[in-house]
């Protein structure tokens, strides 16, 4: 800047030049010290010019920042080239901001080292928001990698873009080895065509799918997964790709495979139970009624919408209806509260849809607001134990060598006999016979012997009893023929003819002639003799006791009883 001046319109137009420049522009001598700026820097920095021209970095900046400046300076004049760098720097308020800095060396006219001539923009926003942008998007990674289902996106060219860890795992490659791959890089052929299919149709018709299909891992396991796909925009609003995401539904699947085949296992063993089953929710709807149920009461599931519905079939009579009812309601509540651990068992006539009225064990459960109701026909288990109760109650009566009642079903018969004969105002006679010498019998011919002749004895009890008469085997050689509406006259006669009966068999056994066989009777009458079984018995015995004293095979009245005064 010595001997040849600039024309002053030059310099003019230079400074105008540098002042609109809108990045901040500063120039320094060899030596260091500044020799203008431009309105840019003065702005950002809050240094004026005039504050700064012919000072050296020292005497304007930090200590630390000067230090820097001055070796880059030297650094510059050594080389004479272009620096452009990333520095900081420090404005008249204190605060420290980054700058980038492009810098370059210029002569003075004589062709001497002139100084330094620099453009610096202010980067700290921009920095800011790159690092905000960085953190971010490395949040994003991290958010991605912790996500446990596979996570990917790609172009619309079909390159991946990125992905996550488990992406990584189920591919078994590292994410720098699928980043810029297209699905055929890294899939087999036949499965990179499914997959390319699948991402064609979406970009074609951007928006997002979602389907369930069966993959493998890398590592040879196999998975059930939904995909979740979806196109994404750019934020210029143009197509960005796709991203995917699979859901692992291996575990959920499995859960319900296992759940259905043991529905199914239930559900078989259910229909094809012995038992009829009713499920009923707390609307009292009906909700499952298996087979069996529809066999044993021949009803159609049909007919059965609801509990009211079955029960106005089952139980017609309305009394009835209520009673079960009633009762089937205090079973639930009695299980729901745990008053009740074990569901009892309750029976119930059931008419049919067939007519026919069964004997129905019903067990009812509770389970959250579902009652199950199993029913069993016992229709027949009833018929065979009544059976078998009215067989012990046969044998309970009756005397198992001869077949005719009991003494115990005697004792029965009279007070059920005398009782009536009192009402009515009839008479009832019983006749006590005894087999005469029987111990000879015995003796004779052997005990069996004996039995034989107690049974032909027996059977000309019945034969010489009528409609209504009752004979007994006493005990013994014992036996009574009880005669209700007989008179004692009467029941002498019918006694003396049974005697001649007895007398006139001709009995063997074992091939060998028995000989004659005679028996005595006593014969007394209600209430003639006495108005208890305990006191006509008596009476039959005392004459039965004479017809043995006054010969035996005969037949002897009981006296005229005369009541106690
Ligand atoms: P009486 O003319 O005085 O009646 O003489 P009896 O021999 O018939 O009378 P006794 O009371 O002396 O004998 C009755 C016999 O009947 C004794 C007993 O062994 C026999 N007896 C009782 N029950 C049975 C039986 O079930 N089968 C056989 N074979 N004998 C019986
Ligand atoms: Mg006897
Ligand atoms: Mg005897």
């Amino acid at each position: 800047m010595t001997n040849a001046q600039p024309a002053l319109a030059d310099i003019s137009l230079a400074s105008e030049l540098i002042n609109i420049i809108p990045a901040a522009v500063f120039f320094k001598s060899a030596d260091g010290r500044y020799l203008g700026c431009n309105s840019a820097f003065e702005a950002a920095t809050g240094i004026r010019k005039a504050d700064m021209l012919g000072k050296t970095a020292e005497e304007i900046w930090p200590k630390d920042l000067a230090a820097a400046y001055r070796a880059e300076d030297e650094a510059l004049l050594r080389s004479h080239g272009i620096q452009t760098y990333e520095t900081q720097a420090a404005y008249a308020d204190g605060s420290r901001h980054e700058a980038v800095v492009y810098r370059t060396t210029f002569s003075n006219p004589d062709g001497s080292p002139g100084g330094i001539i620099g453009v610096a923009w202010d980067v700290t926003d921009r920095n800011q928001a790159a690092r905000a942008l960085r953190d971010q998007l490395c949040f994003i990674e991290q958010l991605a990698d912790t996500i446990p289902s596979p996570a990917f996106f790609k172009d619309p060219e079909g390159r991946y873009l990125g992905c996550n860890r488990a992406f990584e795992l189920f591919c078994g490659l590292k994410r720098e080895d699928i980043v810029g791959k297209t699905l055929f890089d890294i899939w087999p052929p036949d499965r990179a065509q499914i997959y390319n299919a699948a991402d064609e149709a979406l970009l074609k018709a951007p928006g997002s799918q979602s389907y369930e299909a069966p993959i493998r891992y890398a590592d040879g396991t196999d998975h059930d997964v939904i995909f979740h796909r979806a196109t994404f925009k750019k934020a210029d609003g143009s197509l960005g790709g796709i991203v995917g995401v699979f859901w692992d539904i291996t575990e959920r699947k499995r859960a319900e495979r296992a759940l259905r085949r043991s529905e199914e296992r239930f559900r078989r063993i259910v229909e094809n139970a012995p038992f009829g089953v009713l499920v009923t929710d707390a609307n009292d709807t009906m909700v499952f009624a298996n087979r069996r149920f529809a066999e044993l009461f021949h009803y159609h599931p049909e007919q059965i919408a609801t509990l009211e519905d079955w029960r106005a079939l089952a139980y017609p009579d309305p009394h009835y209806r209520l009673e079960v009812t009633t009762q089937t309601a205090s079973d639930i509540e009695a299980l729901r509260s745990g008053a009740l651990q074990t569901p009892p068992a309750r029976e119930v006539r059931v008419v049919c849809g067939d007519g026919i009225v069964r004997d129905i064990e019903v067990v009812a459960t509770v389970e959250d607001d579902l009652i199950y109701s199993v029913y069993n026909d016992v229709t027949e288990r009833n018929r065979a134990e009544q059976a078998l109760r009215d067989v012990l109650q046969a044998e309970a009566l009756h005397d198992p060598l001869t077949a005719l009642f009991n003494r115990r079903y005697l004792g029965q018969a009279l007070e059920r006999e005398f009782s009536r004969a009192a009402r009515s105002g009839e008479t009832v006679s019983v006749i006590m016979g005894d087999i005469d010498h029987f111990k000879k019998i015995n003796d004779t011919f052997g005990h069996d012997c004996g039995d034989r002749v107690l049974q032909s004895i027996a059977r000309q009890l019945n034969t010489h009893s009528r409609r209504g008469d009752i004979a007994c085997r006493y005990g013994g050689e014992e036996f009574t023929l009880l005669l209700p509406n007989a008179a004692l006259d009467i029941a002498s006669e019918r006694a003396d003819r049974l005697r001649e009966a007895i007398r006139d068999l001709s009995l063997s056994c074992n091939g060998q002639a028995i000989g004659r066989v005679t028996m005595s009777f006593g014969v007394a009458t209600f209430p003639q003799h006495g108005d208890t079984p305990e006191k006509v018995l008596k009476a039959a015995d005392d004459a039965l006791m004479r017809a043995k004293t006054t010969g035996r095979d005969r037949v002897v009245s009981a006296g005229l009883f005369l009541p106690a005064t």
